[in-house]
């Protein structure tokens, strides 16, 4: 049996822990900062606690069950991706992306996926396990040590062409000539005291998974934890209508984006099975009442592949289907409150699919933004250590 991890325990658990082991319930609050506000690693590291309790907590308790295998960088150093194995075998990975003026931690939520999209490596693996909530705070723990760590080192990467500065380009704004979507002036970068970012990009799909994954969310967020900011964390979903209806309800409106990757339902079934489910119709019904409970503009994701969904009368269809148009054509007079992001793909070996040159990138945005709909290319992070998105796999050759 493994220990019980202390990452997986609030606040309320580790009172009753404290409790139970006959400790004041301010030891619980104790515990509760180190972990994370000091990013303690071990119980050792917890200098205001008895060593007597110290010593317990390291005999009964684990600070986290997941074992860094392997760390990759790229982008000079500015992109780090770790593969993590976990108690049971099965591997994860996150990645940490640091720009000039933020740090950003992608996250997995599941080991593999169920949701089986086509153009994605995870999709390949099928489900292994859900992941529980300490292990999804422990990837963003892991992201802000990394991030401390590098700092330390002095080799910070200033000026070494960071490409991440104002990831996200919309068209014709004053940082876009318009030929390009990567490679700015280098910027200096800043020190960074913490992970300013988070998003639920990684491996599976976080409203399959949604108690424990919300358990993480509340956890990063709490203001005596991480404090991290319903505005700094992303949830990507695969669609899950049901899954965004829930969410609307939370009160913690998170930032939401969606991914769409066709106009019309044929399409978007045979590039993702979830669609027979959840046509496009019922998920953009859930989209405006996410939009209607929250106020917030949602993001619509939008992999581009090459000759299947980047042709101009599909940016077209796009633009007309968010601007509020149904699918017959009928005109519903109310846009979605939403931005476009398209992701040019990345390659998965043995995926029978090819990434949008950039000439088609372009015009499909450009069909968009004539429309109205705002739309932004993503800038890839990582792609040569297969750390970009749809890439994580946890191919692990050194077992
Ligand atoms: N399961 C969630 C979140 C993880 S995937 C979801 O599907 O939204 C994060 C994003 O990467 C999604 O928009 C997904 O469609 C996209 N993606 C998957 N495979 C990709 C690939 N090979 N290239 C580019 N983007 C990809
Ligand atoms: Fe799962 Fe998202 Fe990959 Fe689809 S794109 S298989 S939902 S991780």
């Amino acid at each position: 049996m493994p220990k019980p991890s202390l990452y997986d325990m609030n606040l309320a658990d580790l009172e009753t822990l404290m409790r139970g082991w006959g400790q004041p319930a301010f030891r619980a609050r104790q515990i509760y900062r180190q972990l994370y506000v000091n990013l303690a690693a071990n119980p050792a590291a917890m200098t205001d606690l008895p060593l007597t309790l110290r010593d317990r907590l390291s005999a009964e308790t684990s600070i986290g069950g997941l074992r860094l295998v392997r760390t990759q960088t790229s982008d000079d150093g500015l992109t780090r991706k770790a593969l993590f194995a976990l108690p049971d075998g099965v591997v994860v990975e996150t990645v940490l992306m640091i720009y000039a003026d933020r740090a950003t931690a992608c996250v997995s939520t599941q080991a593999g996926c169920a949701m089986g999209c086509v153009f994605c490596a995870t999709g390949k693996l099928g489900l292994l396990r859900n992941l529980s909530p300490g292990e999804i705070v422990e990837q963003a723990l892991w992201a802000s040590r990394e991030l401390r760590a590098w700092q330390g080192t002095g080799d910070r990467g200033q000026g070494t062409g960071d490409r991440g500065q104002g990831t996200d380009r919309a068209a014709g704004g004053p940082q876009d000539d318009g030929s390009r979507w990567v490679a700015d002036a280098p910027a200096p970068v800043q020190q960074l005291g913490r992970i300013s970012n988070l998003v639920f990009m990684g491996m599976g799909e976080p409203l399959a998974n949604y108690d424990r994954w919300w358990e993480s969310v509340q956890r990063l967020h709490d203001p005596q934890g991480l404090n991290m900011g319903a505005r700094s964390m992303t949830v990507s979903t695969v669609g899950l209508a049901q899954g965004i209806r829930r969410l609307a309800g939370e009160g913690l409106p998170i930032n939401l984006a969606i991914s769409l990757h066709a106009p019309d339902d044929a399409l978007r079934s045979a590039l993702m099975p979830i669609n027979d489910r959840f046509p496009i119709g019922d998920l953009l019904d859930a989209a405006r009442e996410y939009i209607d409970t929250t106020g917030r503009r949602v993001s619509f994701e939008y992999v581009l592949l090459q000759g299947q969904n980047d042709q101009p009368h599909q940016a077209l269809a796009l633009a007309k289907l968010l601007r509020g148009h149904t699918a017959d054509g009928a005109n519903r007079g109310v846009p979605l409150l939403c931005h476009v992001n398209l992701i040019p793909w990345n390659p998965v070996p043995g995926a029978p699919l090819g990434r949008s040159e950039h000439a088609r990138v372009r015009a499909f945005q450009q069909v968009l933004v004539d429309y109205g709909v705002a739309c932004t290319v993503r800038v890839e992070r990582g792609v040569e250590i297969a750390a970009a998105c749809g890439q994580l796999a946890g191919a692990n050759d050194e077992r």
